[in-house]
């Protein structure tokens, strides 16, 4: 008898994220990956010093500029761009391993770092996040407290700059509300993996 259940997979997913600083990506990200039942959230390598509260392998691995030049002239980032001042990539072997695992790999990365990711992984969906609007960003920045004076006025003179490379992503999603969004981006996890080109493969002998 033909069990058509086992044609339909649930495949693995390359899901990448960008925004401009202060959209709300790593909430989204992490709330993504917790409604998720298999989905993982890639932690990035950066030389950014750490904030109070992070911890080395918790938010980031904290590299120095020399051991990240090791690790991306080895070919251990997938993509990386230099954001903000700070250098910040993806480690290869994580994704790798991950994606072999048929799990959905969550890339909270910026726009430099994104179209990288769109050349060398085709296959993987691409989401960028909008602000309700310039003056929620500043807000958002500011109030998160996370930044000096002069750190804050670097990401939003940069906000412009990421945001136009939003046409070049497959989806938009506008975070107004935070649940309403990981509502969207969840439903376009389930859409993407219920592309036939990616889950649906009959065994021609049984059918
Ligand atoms: P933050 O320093 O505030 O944690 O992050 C600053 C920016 O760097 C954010 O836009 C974030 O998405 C981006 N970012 C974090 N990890 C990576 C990465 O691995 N690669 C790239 N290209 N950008 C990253």
């Amino acid at each position: 008898m033909t069990h058509y259940a086992d044609w339909v997979t649930e495949p693995p997913l390359l899901f990448v994220v960008s925004g401009p600083s202060g959209v709300g990506k790593t909430s989204l990200c992490c709330r993504l990956v917790d409604e998720l039942d298999d989905g993982v959230y890639s932690i990035s390598a950066t030389t950014r010093p750490m904030r109070p509260g992070e911890t080395q392998g918790g938010e980031y691995f904290f590299k120095t500029e020399e051991e990240f030049e090791a690790l991306k002239d080895s070919g251990g980032l997938i993509e990386s761009a230099r954001v903000h001042e700070n250098q910040y990539g993806t480690p290869r072997a994580f994704v790798e391993q991950q994606l072999a695992a048929g799990r959905v790999v969550v890339l909270n990365i910026d726009v430099q770092g994104g179209v990288q990711v769109m050349e060398n992984f085709p296959d993987g969906v691409f989401v960028f996040i909008l602000p309700p609007s310039g003056a929620a960003l500043v807000d958002r920045i500011s109030k998160r407290g996370e930044d000096t004076d002069e750190a804050v006025k670097i990401r939003m003179r940069n906000a412009p700059g990421e945001i136009a490379f939003a046409d070049k992503y497959q989806y938009v999603v506008l975070n107004d509300d935070l649940e309403e969004c990981v509502n969207r981006l969840e439903a376009i996890v389930i859409a993407e993996r219920s592309r036939r080109r990616r889950c649906y493969r009959p065994e021609p002998e049984d059918v």
